[in-house]
């Protein structure tokens, strides 16, 4: 069995007790290795380590720190494959979806911040003013499984390029991505305490180091419901959030677009990464008369795209969940629809093999008052609604207590004006492509600022006035 360490105080260690967590490989329901375990002890060394290396970093030029994020870009590029291969052992995507999804998307992503970097204004003047913007202090990044490599990148890069020292606490499901990340930022070459990695429960050391009195700022991604609790644990010393949650993403098509190809935007990003994307549009949201249509759509879809296997082989598209308490979750999802009222259209079982795996389901005749259309399953589960009026469509869009993302696919100036109602962080208007310089995050209980680009990095930064 491997073992794998923590990273704190520029050196790799178990935990303070020695307590370990061990490591699923979801196809096989094998455990494939052990972390540590970290303690209150382990979280307050990290923090210590990241309040004395804070002030050096922060003083350092940003062109410097920008060229430690360039070495850290070129050793993820470097081991690419190898990411990929442990994406795919703790989460269960398949390797095709972690070679084409997991991956490029942290390249993009790092090189478009890198990139953004140079229009940013570090410093402005306002009349005989200056501003200045400098890092905020220690960052505590709480990450999910789901895209185990991308989430620590989206809050590391900018908090490092900001002047922050950061310490990350990953999933417990899949901290193997984030010990393999360690080591290649460690060759980097940082200074002492300016990146550390604590591995361990988010109900302890996560609460611990969120809950820090020398932690200025919590940057989180995961469930609405943990998102809350930060609140309460940024409250007392006034910290500051960025919080990255869950949504409930609608797509509405309108009569005259493109049929069968939002059908399959619908259908992929609800079914690749088993439907673990913060992002999916798992409202599919269509007019009365295309519900027929529709159907068809989707029972083709499947019928071509649909290969459930081993994530370790080339031709599977649906792996398992991560985990068994996610694979329940989706089970008894997808037995309330059926309480609920809501129509089976395909899928809706267990798969009969080894590891978390449940059939992709989609189920038709959905009302948004169901719990199936209004809460977060994430896994593969599509709820189709049908709409006789485009004000109709629109008011069940918004009638979600989320508003990560949407979609709008129909004729041009019609799609586009639909999309201007939507309340949520981003649309895509008739699968526009995604820029990672735009902003990325929610509108209610999605979250608290955003993440990428320039809008990004602004999260990280403390603004001082200097009157000359
Ligand atoms: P989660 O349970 O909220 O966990 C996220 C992270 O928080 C994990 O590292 C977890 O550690 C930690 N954590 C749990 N309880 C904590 C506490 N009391 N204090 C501090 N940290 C704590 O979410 P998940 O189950 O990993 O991920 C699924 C959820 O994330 C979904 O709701 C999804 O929508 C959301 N998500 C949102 C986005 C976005 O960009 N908006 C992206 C991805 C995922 P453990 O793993 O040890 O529990
Ligand atoms: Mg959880």
């Amino acid at each position: 069995m491997k073992h794998y360490q923590q990273y704190i105080d520029g050196a790799w260690t178990d935990s303070s007790s020695g307590a370990t967590i061990d490591v699923i490989n979801p196809a096989t329901e094998d455990v494939i290795a052990t972390v540590p375990k970290a303690t209150r002890e382990d979280v307050d060394r990290a923090v210590a380590s990241a309040k004395r290396a804070f002030p050096e970093w922060n003083a350092r030029s940003v062109k410097e720190r920008a060229a430690y994020v360039e070495k850290i870009l070129a050793g993820v590029e470097k081991n690419q494959e190898r990411l990929a291969q442990i994406i795919t052992a703790e989460l269960g995507a398949p390797i095709t979806f972690s070679r084409k999804a997991h991956l490029p998307q942290v390249l993009v992503e790092t090189r478009t911040t890198l990139d953004e970097l140079s229009r940013f204004p570090f410093e402005e003047t306002l009349d005989d003013t200056l501003l200045i913007k400098e890092g905020i202090g220690v960052v505590a990044c709480i990450t999910p499984w789901n895209y185990p490599l991308n989430q620590i990148q989206r809050k590391l890069t900018p908090a490092l390029l900001a002047g922050c020292t950061v310490i990350v606490k990953p999933a417990s499901a899949t901290p193997l991505t984030a010990v393999l990340y360690a080591q290649i930022i460690e060759e980097a070459g940082l200074p002492k305490g300016v990146f550390q990695l604590v591995t361990g429960s988010g109900s302890e050391a996560g609460n611990v180091l969120a809950g820090h009195p020398d932690v200025a700022l919590i940057s989180f991604t995961g469930s609405t419901e943990v998102g809350r609790g930060l609140y309460n644990q940024a409250a007392p010393t006034i910290k500051k959030l960025i919080l990255e949650l869950g949504g409930k993403s609608p797509l509405i098509y309108l009569k005259g677009g493109d049929l069968q190809r939002a059908v399959r935007q619908a259908c992929n990003i609800v079914f690749d990464n088993q439907g673990q994307t913060c992002s999916a549009l798992t409202r599919l949201i269509v007019p009365e008369s295309e519900k027929n249509a529709v159907e068809e759509a989707l029972l083709d879809y499947y019928k071509k795209k649909v290969h459930i296997g081993n994530p370790a082989d080339p031709a599977t598209t649906i792996g398992p969940m991560v985990s068994r308490e996610q694979k329940e979750r989706v089970l008894s999802y997808i037995e309330l629809g059926k309480r609920e009222g809501a129509r089976l259209l395909i899928g809706g079982n267990d798969v009969d093999r080894k590891g978390y795996y449940v059939e992709p389901t989609v189920f038709v005749d959905v009302t948004n008052d169901m719990r199936i259309a209004r809460e977060e399953i994430f896994g593969p589960v599509l709820c189709v609604l049908s709409y006789k009026t485009v004000e109709e469509a629109i008011a069940i869009a918004n009638d979600s207590p989320f508003g990560l993302s949407g979609a709008v696919v129909g004729p041009a100036e019609d799609a586009k004006a639909v999309a201007r109602r939507l309340r949520t962080g981003n649309v895509t208007v008739n699968f526009g492509k995604r820029n990672y310089r735009a902003p990325f995050g929610g509108y209610k209980e999605s979250g608290l600022g955003r993440e990428n680009g320039l809008y990004g990095l602004n999260d990280y930064l403390e603004i001082k006035a200097l009157f000359l």
